[in-house]
Order: structure tokens, then C-alpha cells, then sequence
């Protein structure tokens, strides 16, 4: 997932017609503000547009493929996951699944602020999610130029190993279970684009094609 969400709205449970009540009007600041492509300096922009030729874009029929179960936890598995984690971070990203770097393992890393540690889950499952919905601007590696407004539970609890094969629980809310249930979507080839509305869909569409078209013109 790209750096660019926001929450700016908290909705009431499920089933509520989504409208949202008198007092959830909260904003939740971002907290990993990574500024605008435009503003980097041209060092850490080379970077980010080196990390970003790593990452398949929408169209790659992987992007749409099912991840497989880690069996094997080895130097390779690990390695994977560095790599995953260091080009996230140069992509200035806060989350990246395997498929995206198209490889078909069920791995995914997180940084959901920026002085945390980077997290990696493998074989991540969703135990459990909130009634409570939450939107909230996402973009995503793999979708150049789309920002659109994605509902998710707003906590997960969610079980996965590590590198090492141990057990680990992850609690979360806010913006790093959002990048958890974006990333585990990855896992099952599901893109933010299927969460949305047709009429945001094609907007989003639009906007991927003038992103490919200033790219191309660059
Ligand atoms: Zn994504």
C-alpha cells in the first residue's frame, strides 16, 4: 500500500446504512506523511522510481493470482522478506505482499508508521475484524496515480508466523490493520479497485491512465 491514505471519517457498525453518527467525526491525522513524488529530493526519487520498476503494476496477471502457503522456513524465505522489507521502504510505501514483487508465497510486510520496525507476516490469516467500519483513502504500488476510499473493519487480529517459522498474534487498528487487510487482499489477488464502487472504479482507471501517460512523457 502506498503512503498517501488518510482517515477522515469513522462509520458506525455495519448495518447502519453507512452513514456516519453525530460523534464519529474524527479525524485521525496521518502519521507517516511521506510528502509528494514531486517534493523528493532527486536522490531519494531514483530510488523510489528503481524500487517501483520491481513492483508489478496493474494488467500483470499475477497481481490477480492466489499466494501459496509457506512451508519452508530457510535463508531464502528470510532473504525474501529483507528485500521485500528494503523495497517498500524505498518505494516509500507502508506495505508490500509478495505477489506484488511477483513472487506467489503468502508473505507480506508492513511499516505502518514511520518509526516503527518493519513487520513480517507470514501465512497471515484474519482471526477476527470489527463490526466496526472504518473509510479511508488507500493507494496502492501497483496502481500508479489511484487514491480511492476503501470501507474495511477498523481492528483485525490477525495470526501469522515470522521468518522463523514462530507463531505471532498482531492486534491492530487504524492505519496499520488497514494495511494488514490490504495486504492479505493482495494474497487472494484482490485489488482495491474491488472494493469500491463501479463509479469510483472507472474513475480510479482514469487516473491510472493519466499517471502511465505523464510517466511515459517523462
Ligand atoms: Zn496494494
Amino acid at each position: 500500500m502506498d503512503s498517501q491514505e488518510q482517515t477522515h471519517e469513522q462509520h458506525a457498525p455495519a448495518g447502519t446504512g453507512g452513514q456516519p453518527s453525530e460523534d464519529a467525526d474524527v479525524e485521525v491525522e496521518r502519521e507517516h506523511d511521506a510528502p509528494e513524488p514531486a517534493e523528493l529530493d532527486p536522490e531519494t526519487r531514483a530510488r523510489r522510481d528503481a524500487a517501483l520498476r520491481h513492483v508489478r503494476k496493474f494488467g500483470d496477471p499475477v497481481l490477480r493470482a492466489s499466494a501459496v502457503k509457506v512451508e519452508r522456513f530457510d535463508d531464502d524465505l528470510r532473504a525474501e522478506i529483507e528485500t521485500m522489507g528494503r523495497l517498500m521502504h524505498d518505494a516509500i510505501g507502508v506495505g508490500l505482499a509478495a505477489t506484488q514483487v511477483g513472487v506467489l508465497h503468502r508473505v507480506l510486510v508492513y511499516c505502518a508508521y514511520a518509526d516503527d520496525p518493519v513487520t513480517a507476516l507470514v501465512n497471515p490469516e484474519l482471526e477476527w475484524a470489527s463490526e466496526e467500519l472504518e473509510v479511508a483513502e488507500e493507494g496502492c504500488l501497483s496502481l500508479p496515480g489511484v487514491h480511492v476510499e476503501v470501507e474495511r473493519p477498523s481492528r483485525v487480529r490477525v495470526r501469522a508466523q515470522d521468518g522463523e517459522g514462530e507463531a505471532i498474534e498482531v492486534e491492530a487498528e487504524g492505519l496499520e490493520a488497514r494495511v494488514i487487510q490490504h495486504e492479505i487482499d493482495h494474497l487472494n489477488g484482490v485489488l482495491i479497485l474491488d472494493r469500491i464502487s463501479r463509479e469510483a472504479r472507472k474513475e480510479a482507471m482514469r487516473a491510472m491512465r493519466e499517471a502511465r501517460e505523464t510517466a511515459s512523457a517523462a
